[in-house]
Parts: C-alpha cells; sequence; structure tokens
C-alpha cells in the first residue's frame, strides 16, 4: 500500500480549481504531496453547468469522504422520461440505482464543487484564488510555473516535479503546452437554466425530444427544482409547454464543441479535464471523465508514468467524445430511418448504459 509519508518531498502544481483540479489536489494529497492550486477567479463556480455525477465518480471519491457527502446531498435519478414533442415515447428505469453507489445521482455543479473544495481543506490545502497561470516551462528535473495575481499583476513562481493542467476548454497550459484542440461547434447557441417547476410526472427527468432537431433535458436537482438544458436558445419556453414555470432561477446560455487535445500532455505536464476533452452535455459525462482524469493523473505520478497516462486517457477521451456524438446524433434523428432506430434503441435498456462510467 503506498503510505501518505512516501508522497512527501515531491511537489505538484495544478493550474485550475474546477471539479477536475480539485479532485486532482485531493487525489495527489491522500498519497502525501505537497500540492500547490491555483484558480484565476475569485472563487467556486455558482453557474449552472454539470449536474450528473456518476457511479465511477462516487467510487473515485469514497476513500477520501467526498462521496458520502454527495450522496447526501444529491438526488437519485431512478427513471427517465422520453416525450416526443408532448407525446409519451417511453419511461426508462437507470439500472443499478438501488446498490450502494448508485449509477447515477443529480447534484449541481457548484454543490459537488463546494464539498471538493471543503475534503481538499481538510488536507490543510487552499487554492491561491485569482492566480492565473501565465507562463509554464519544464526540462527533465521538473516544472517552473508562473501565476500572475488577476487584481494586482505581481508574479509568483512555482517549482514542481509535475504539473497538470485543469484550466478548463480554454486552457492555458494547453497553450503553453502548443497542443493543438482540433474539433466542432455541435449546433448553435444552446440554454441552461434553472427553475422551480410542477414537474407532473413520477420520473426524476425528462427528455424532450422533437421532429426539428430540438432535444430538451430536464433533471431534478432538489426540492421542486430542475435544472433544464437544451440544444436550442429558450429551454424555458419547452418547459412552458409541459408544466408551470413558477420561478426562474438562473437562465444562460451557452455553446457546445466537440474536441479532444491531440495529445494529454507533454513530459512532465499534463492534461485533464475540459483543458484535453469537451463535448455536448449529452449523458453528463465530461466532468465525470475529468474527475476520472485527476486520478488517474495521481496515479501516473506515484508510478512516474506519464506515458501511460497519456496513452489510456486520451483513448478514454475518444470512447466518451464518440458515444456522446453517437447520442446525441441519435436524439436528434429527423430522418424516419433515424427516428425509427432511436426509438428502438430508447426501449432497451442499452441506450442508458453509456451513463456508467
Ligand atoms: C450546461 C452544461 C451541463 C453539463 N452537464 C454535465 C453533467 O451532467 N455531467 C458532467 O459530468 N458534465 C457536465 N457538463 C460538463 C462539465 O461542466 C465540465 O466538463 C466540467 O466543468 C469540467 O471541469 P474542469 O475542472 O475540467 O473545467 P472547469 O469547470 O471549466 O474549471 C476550470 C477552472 O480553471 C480556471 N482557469 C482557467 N484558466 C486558468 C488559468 N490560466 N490559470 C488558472 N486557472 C484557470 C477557471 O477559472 C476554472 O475554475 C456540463 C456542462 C454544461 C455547460
Amino acid at each position: 500500500m503506498w503510505l501518505a509519508s512516501q508522497g512527501r518531498g515531491m511537489h505538484i502544481f495544478v493550474s485550475g480549481a474546477g471539479p477536475v483540479g480539485l479532485s486532482a489536489a485531493i487525489a495527489l494529497a491522500a498519497r502525501g504531496y505537497q500540492v500547490t492550486i491555483a484558480d484565476r477567479e475569485v472563487g467556486l463556480t455558482d453557474q449552472a453547468r454539470a449536474v450528473g455525477v456518476n457511479r465511477n465518480t462516487l467510487s473515485l471519491l469514497t476513500h477520501c469522504g467526498a462521496a458520502a457527502r454527495v450522496l447526501e446531498e444529491a438526488q437519485r435519478v431512478r427513471s427517465v422520461r422520453f416525450l416526443q414533442g408532448e407525446t409519451l415515447l417511453t419511461r426508462l428505469k437507470v439500472p443499478g440505482q438501488d446498490k450502494r453507489l448508485p449509477t447515477l445521482v443529480a447534484l449541481p455543479q457548484s454543490e459537488t464543487e463546494r464539498i471538493l473544495a471543503e475534503t481538499l481543506a481538510r488536507y490543510a490545502i487552499d487554492v491561491l484564488w485569482q492566480h492565473e497561470t501565465t507562463a509554464l516551462t519544464q526540462s527533465d528535473a521538473g516544472v517552473e510555473a508562473t501565476l500572475t495575481h488577476v487584481g494586482t499583476g505581481e508574479t509568483r513562481a512555482v517549482s514542481a516535479d509535475y504539473a497538470f493542467g485543469a484550466d478548463g476548454s480554454h486552457s492555458a497550459v494547453r497553450r503553453l503546452l502548443d497542443i493543438d484542440f482540433p474539433g466542432r461547434q455541435v449546433g448553435g447557441t444552446w440554454s441552461v437554466a434553472d427553475a422551480e417547476c410542477d414537474f407532473p410526472w413520477p420520473e426524476q427527468a425528462c427528455a424532450v425530444l422533437s421532429d426539428v432537431c430540438e432535444v430538451a433535458f430536464m433533471i431534478t436537482i432538489g426540492a421542486g427544482r430542475y435544472r433544464l438544458i437544451a440544444n436550442h436558445p429558450d429551454v424555458l419556453e419547452t418547459a412552458r409547454r409541459l408544466m408551470p414555470v413558477n420561478r426562474v432561477i438562473s437562465d444562460n446560455a451557452f455553446h457546445v464543441d466537440l474536441r479532444v487535445a491531440e495529445v494529454m500532455g507533454k513530459g512532465r505536464v499534463a492534461l485533464g479535464g475540459d483543458a484535453a476533452h469537451v463535448h455536448s452535455p449529452v449523458g453528463g459525462r465530461g466532468m465525470n471523465l475529468g474527475i476520472a482524469d485527476a486520478f488517474a493523473f495521481a496515479e501516473a505520478v506515484e508510478h512516474g508514468d506519464m506515458a501511460h497516462y497519456r496513452a489510456e486517457r486520451l483513448a478514454a477521451a475518444h470512447r466518451v467524445v464518440r458515444w456522446t456524438d453517437r447520442a446525441y446524433r441519435a436524439l436528434t434523428a429527423t430522418s424516419s430511418i433515424g427516428v425509427f432506430a432511436r426509438n428502438s434503441a430508447l426501449r432497451t435498456v442499452g441506450f442508458l448504459s453509456g451513463l456508467r462510467t
């Protein structure tokens, strides 16, 4: 067994304190490494983003105690209702929800991040907020990062044995490593809203399909509140057609890209999370995939094997991006053959199996 004390002496720098950077810092701290984690924002995000936390993430967060807290606060998504417009298409039971670690629970990303930051604080590690990674160089012996204070412009140097770029889709670390991020945009403007709704069905989530390439998702976030996401600019309009929407808590637009970095890092610096791969929110995989990167990175540091990290996580990223792309195309199918194939798939539990890992 790896003892925490063995890790001391090695120092790891993590750029970005979203869910992936925080998870990496926890995984590294649990192994006894010194960690510096910095983020250019003033604090944790309050944006409406990820909501699904899957079993693999819960399993990775069990040892540090965060999974138990997620399970205390999250909602179990036991079944999903699929509508074609306003007509019931099918109801699907999410498999494995009664297990100790369920397949999928719903918790707003801001709450997950709060739990992760509190877990990290138990290892006596605080995030350096308002510190942006602005330069990064490396040699065979280590990594030198420069952090610039967003308010004062003061710089501070960080010397580390390894670094992890978890600084999101516009990653400075990826740019500083000169790594391409090829791909394309998916659809036009998407919308995401949190609202209090009179959800009229017993299911905890609903997908609304259409015959004009539009799709909307509604998922419980607790106590009559729902997160609504659509691949068009007005998810609230879709919700209002189906149920009373009593209060809008937030309402935002976003764009979706489908991209995978050409490599998951170089030398002693690795990329993880949205810095390395982005895709549509279908299936709720982005944050979960990134958290798996974070724990794999900590293991790679332990074994001194970044090449294995790069190969394994690149393959995982391509697998998930392919799955979400196929699922998105199926959900937005408009041809009669595509709709028939999609509806047949929806009637099997197999369609939901991609949610698991
Ligand atoms: C509407 C929506 C719904 C989604 N639903 C799901 C879902 O249900 N399940 C799921 O798994 N995923 C979902 N996702 C995806 C998920 O939100 C992202 O995959 C996740 O936030 C990625 O985490 P991250 O830590 O890699 O990046 P981010 O969350 O983007 O965090 C990156 C951090 O890096 C910081 N940063 C940026 N540049 C620098 C710099 N130069 N120096 C220092 N810090 C920097 C940023 O301030 C930020 O805090 C959804 C996304 C959206 C938009």
